[in-house]
């Protein structure tokens, strides 16, 4: 089997991390703060000090870290992992980042002679945990034959969308429609709410109506119990919406619901709902829906850091 360096172990990391360990991989971890590679390291991982200490002698590095800044952290920024790795190697970032930064991250593994795979994912906590994700890869299709057996544990499906930077648009666009579908739902529940309605039979029509969902049966339930425990943390999907804008921006488009959704989670940003679940999307529907002007996308401290 191959041995394999996962780096970042937050709610997704640590729990795809399990998977491989559970696989028979030899697993190398590696995460910024000490608790979660302490736990991985009692299941039988080596529990290294720095990223290079992780990916040395791996023959596939992985990172599942926050954002772009902190790919870019660990991967190019001094003394980051790239510059450590040999050409036998394969580094994949499974980060949700923009297109962009998945572009620089392979030109540098490129200027190493290192091979490089974006593959976001999409699917939650739960899906991160029975290894039911789904995988928008990009790069090299022989590359990415080669690392089926990683994969394998992780994902339920994995869809090669091109060459790197496909991976990380189509991650960008599949945000774009879960959360405008949470706007949609939250609205339709305020809605209902403010008439009289009781979630519960909300939630049974929606749950049978042709817009039935899992995640959306999950969300309204978690919005009816108040339950924001994250699964998703918002400030994620809020940077995901964020370079969506960006990205459509930088192709000359404009999107009319993804730059309302931007607004919507900078006001939740400015209230502080950065590590509640993205589900806390309905306390600002609710404020907007009482006439609460929302925040402006240009002025957060999340939009100031990446300018
Ligand atoms: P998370 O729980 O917030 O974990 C983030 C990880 O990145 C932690 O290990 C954190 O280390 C590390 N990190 C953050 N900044 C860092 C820096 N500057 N240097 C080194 N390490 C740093 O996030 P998650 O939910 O696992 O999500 C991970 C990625 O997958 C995100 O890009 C997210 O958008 C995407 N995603 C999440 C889900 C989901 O449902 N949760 C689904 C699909 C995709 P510490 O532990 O030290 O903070």
């Amino acid at each position: 089997m191959p041995s394999i360096a996962f780096l970042g172990l937050g709610i997704m990391g640590s729990r795809m991390a399990a998977r491989l360990l559970g696989a028979g991989f030899s697993l190398r971890v590696w995460n910024r703060s000490k608790g979660p590679a302490e736990t991985l390291r009692a299941q039988g991982a080596f529990a290294a000090g720095t990223p290079a200490e992780a990916a040395q002698g791996a023959n596939v590095v992985i990172t599942m870290l926050g954002d772009p800044a902190s790919v870019k952290d660990v991967a190019v920024g001094a003394g980051g992992v790239v510059e450590t790795l040999h050409p036998n190697q394969v580094y994949v970032d499974m980060t949700t980042v923009d297109p962009g930064t998945a572009r620089g991250i392979d030109c540098a593994c490129r200027r190493r002679g290192v091979a490089f795979v974006e593959a976001p994912v999409t699917g939650s906590k739960i899906a991160a945990a029975k290894g039911e994700l789904v995988l928008m890869v990009g790069g090299p299709a022989d590359v990415i034959r080669t690392l089926d057996p990683v994969f394998r544990p992780l994902a339920k499906r994995v869809v090669h969308m091109g060459a790197v930077g496909s991976g990380s648009t189509m991650k960008l666009a599949n945000n774009v429609a879960i959360a405008g579908s949470m706007l949609a739902l939250f609205e339709a529940l305020t809605l209902g709410r403010r008439a009289g309605l009781a979630d519960e039979r909300m939630i049974e029509v929606l749950g049978h109506s042709a817009l039935a969902s899992t995640l959306l049966t999950l969300k309204a339930r978690a919005v009816a119990a108040r339950d924001f425990e994250p699964h998703f943390a918002f400030k994620h999907m809020a940077k995901d919406i964020r370079l969506a804008v960006a990205e459509a921006t930088g192709h000359g488009v404009r999107l009319a619901l993804t730059e309302l959704l931007n607004s919507l989670f900078a006001a939740g940003l400015e209230r502080d709902y950065d590590d509640e679940d993205f589900a806390a999307l309905i306390k600002v529907v609710e404020e907007a829906a009482d006439g609460a002007v929302v925040g402006d996308q240009g002025t957060t401290r999340h939009a100031r850091a990446e300018s």
